[in-house]
């Protein structure tokens, strides 16, 4: 897969761009410590380091997945909301799940009769998902696996930066769309306005965890180049927290990040009191609609259909 790519000093690089395979690659400027290389061909940000199958196995063994997580109420919510929105692609019924974790998306799809299924790397998370009665294949997405069905929406949520073949999974999703079906992507959007804040510090950047950084335009070059026609794409939510940590730190106070799950926390409080709240809902309105039109939120999102050329 990788027959391009020589070791260095014991790591292997991509000579070319793993998405767009020119060989017009160099750092990034700003990001040299990170690894972090850009295409001049396709725009794609990534680490040019390969990591080895002895390095993934070791960070994500310690991925737990040993006990159902609690779906937080405001992301629920938020998952019907995009569940209204797939209505108008339903034709075979089914639903497809890359990566689907614990199966939280798919839970709700279910409650609406839509036909579930999921891929996920993790067996304990796959577990999880049987108990939760949800049909789950365990690895990488294989058409195949599939066999002759064919899908109305396939969803991939916060799964492309941790993988370094994004055109290989993007062309095997379109493979397994109906023509007319939607492909909907979320990732971490790599111009955040947090990036730009915080530089090679930026918590997305994160080996081997993350090792592919999306942008409006280089997602977008991602999904022509597999055969889709793109709907739009938009850029919504900023880390409050840590955007406050950023600038409180810029005014000489103390550099004092607050902790993953007190962050989180506050998130889902915060994210309950906007849902209640028609004046809040109104004014995250008008903040996700100019973080989408700077292109700056944290959050990456692309709508994306499968020509019908039936
Ligand atoms: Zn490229």
């Amino acid at each position: 897969m990788h027959g391009e790519n020589e070791p260095s000093e014991g790591v292997v690089r991509f000579r070319r761009c793993p998405n767009c395979q020119s060989g017009s690659i160099c750092p990034l400027s700003g990001f040299e410590e990170k690894n972090l290389f850009v295409c001049g061909g396709c725009h794609f940000i990534f680490d040019v380091r390969i990591p080895s199958a002895e390095v993934l196995d070791a960070f994500y063994a310690n991925y737990a997945y040993s006990v159902r997580k609690n779906c937080p109420a405001p992301t629920r919510v938020s998952y019907n909301r995009l569940l209204d929105k797939f209505e108008k692609y339903r034709k075979t019924n089914r639903i497809l799940d890359v990566g689907c974790g614990q199966g939280d998306f798919l839970i709700e799809a279910k409650k609406r009769d839509w036909e579930v299924h999921g891929t996920e790397y993790s067996p304990a998370a796959v577990a999880l998902c049987e108990a939760a009665e949800i049909s789950v294949s365990t690895g990488a997405l294989k058409a195949a696996t599939f066999g002759p069905l064919k899908f109305d929406v396939v969803t991939s949520f916060e799964v492309f930066e941790h993988i370094n073949n994004g055109f290989e999974e993007i062309s095997t999703i379109t493979e397994m769309l109906r023509g007319g079906g939607l492909f909907y992507l979320t990732t971490p959007n790599f111009n955040s306005v947090l990036r730009y804040l915080e530089g090679q510090e930026f918590r997305m950047i994160a080996y081997p965890e993350h090792i592919s950084f999306y942008t409006s335009r280089s997602v977008a070059n991602l999904g022509t180049s597999a055969g889709l026609e793109i709907l739009k794409t938009e850029t919504t939510g900023l880390d409050l927290g840590r955007l406050k940590a950023v600038l409180s730190c810029g005014s000489g106070a103390p550099r004092q990040l607050t902790s993953g799950s007190v962050r989180v926390q506050e998130s889902n409080e915060l994210r309950s009191r906007i849902s209640g709240s028609y004046s809040l809902r109104a004014a995250k309105w008008l903040v996700n609609a100019a973080l989408t039109i700077t292109g700056t939120g944290d959050t990456l999102k692309a709508w994306m259909i499968k020509p019908d050329i039936d």
